[in-house]
């Protein structure tokens, strides 16, 4: 009845099955646990009738063209140069630490100087990693490294991570780089915005063809068993293709122990007042025991005279707990050889493919696991 199974209809799942339904002529089931489509792109209004992202705040960014045109074909978008600060002490100042914020924390001759040192070094226009700045032999640039260290970084990851800098993978820490710029956007992609009416219509739009099925609401190991090296739908042996876009650990009962993932736990609130803090984020490096603050109306553009609402994110460690959602995967080499084993296990199924963030075990943006679904699909094809 199906020629494809697919496991999650998050940006993974929904591309993958959209590029074979249209593409190929598959007849696709896709199959989704959540009670909606849409993974954690996933958004809402609220009682209030303000468009929330349940699952944080998600903007879309991308230099890629293919990636950029196809998902278009679902939904126009709201563009904006997406700008974040930091609360240290009383002042805001832009994140990714960058020329701007230079002038703002040091005073006026030595931020000239301090700005001369770093184009020299680096280049105008070039992105540092942080930790690369650490290492420098150069007391001035060590000074900045530190003021970034101490006041955007430190705390900020030890509450994302409930870690310590040095016990984070460098891919992580790779992330936070200073900018030697006066761009005060956090991601410096061509394309950067929304969808102009939510995330939630462009995954609608994409998983509505003739050749797809949805099942929200359904855990695919109600349906879906495993013998030796075959899948089983509903008790019969399919031999269509499977993508699989959820955790691998849980898949197989965790036979080997849990993946260990970062969890999120979003308070949202809402004030009838125009405005809470009058931009999208503010990210609290220093203080409060929450990440940021989301301030939904300034990231969507929406216009709303009834109030406004705001989420606040508290990061803790997954446990596995019904209704906890992994989110981050924690990247180290004992976890990444955890994860060899149940992919060995994965492996053995022929017609099994993993796809995305969860059944790779490893971070993607929007737009990189949508160049990575449309390649999946161009292969299985
Ligand atoms: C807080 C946060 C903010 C982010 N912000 C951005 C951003 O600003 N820009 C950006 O580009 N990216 C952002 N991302 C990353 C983005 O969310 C991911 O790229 C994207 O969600 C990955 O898609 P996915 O399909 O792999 O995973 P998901 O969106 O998680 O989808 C997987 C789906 O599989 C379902 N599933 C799992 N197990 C089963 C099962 N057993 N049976 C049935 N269904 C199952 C899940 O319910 C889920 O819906 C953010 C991520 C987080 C956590």
């Amino acid at each position: 009845m199906y020629d494809l199974l697919v496991i999650g209809a998050g940006i993974a799942g929904a591309v993958t099955a959209r590029k074979l339904a249209e593409e190929a002529g598959k007849k696709v089931l896709v199959i989704e646990k959540r009670q909606h489509i849409g993974g954690n792109c996933y958004d809402e209004a609220d009682e209030y009738g303000i468009l929330i992202h349940n699952y944080g705040p998600h903007i879309f960014h991308t230099g890629m063209e293919e990636v950029y045109s196809y998902l278009s074909r679902f939904t126009d978008w709201y563009h904006f140069g997406h700008e974040v600060v930091a609360k240290v002490g009383e002042k805001l100042i832009p994140v990714p630490f960058n020329l701007h914020t230079l002038h703002l924390v040091f005073d006026e001759e030595k931020a000239e100087r301090l700005e001369r040192k770093l184009v020299e070094t680096y280049g105008e226009g070039s992105r540092v990693p942080i930790m690369k700045l650490r290492e420098s032999e150069d007391a001035d640039i060590r000074e900045i490294a530190d003021y970034v260290y101490e006041n955007i970084f430190l705390k900020y990851t030890m509450k994302q991570w409930g870690q310590t800098p040095e016990e984070i993978s460098p891919e992580v820490t790779g992330r936070v780089p200073v900018l030697i710029s006066y761009d005060n956007r956090y991601f410096q992609d061509k394309y950067q915005g929304v969808p102009k009416d939510g995330f939630t219509p462009m995954f609608e739009r994409m998983l509505d063809h003739e050749n797809i099925e949805v099942r929200t609401g359904t855990d695919c190991r109600e349906l879906l068993t495993f013998k030796e090296d075959a899948v089983y739908f509903e008790g019969e042996r399919f031999d269509g293709q499977v993508v699989y876009t959820g955790a691998l650990d849980e898949l197989f009962d965790c036979r080997f122990g849990r993946l260990p993932y970062r969890s999120l736990d979003f308070h949202f609130e809402h004030y009838d007042e125009e405005a809470y803090q009058g931009r999208s984020v503010v990210n609290y490096t220093v203080s409060e025991d929450f990440t940021r603050i989301t301030e939904f109306k300034f990231l969507t553009g929406q216009q709303h005279t009834n109030g406004t609402t705001i989420v606040k994110e508290y990061s803790f460690a997954y446990t596995g707990a019904k209704g906890e959602i992994p989110y981050y995967a924690i990247l180290n080499d004992e976890n990444q050889a955890l994860y060899e084993k149940y992919k060995a296990l994965a492996a053995q199924i022929k017609n099994f493919h993993l796809l995305g963030r969860l059944a790779e075990y490893k971070y993607y943006n929007i737009d990189a696991m949508t160049k990575k679904a449309m390649e999946l699909a161009e292969q299985l094809k």
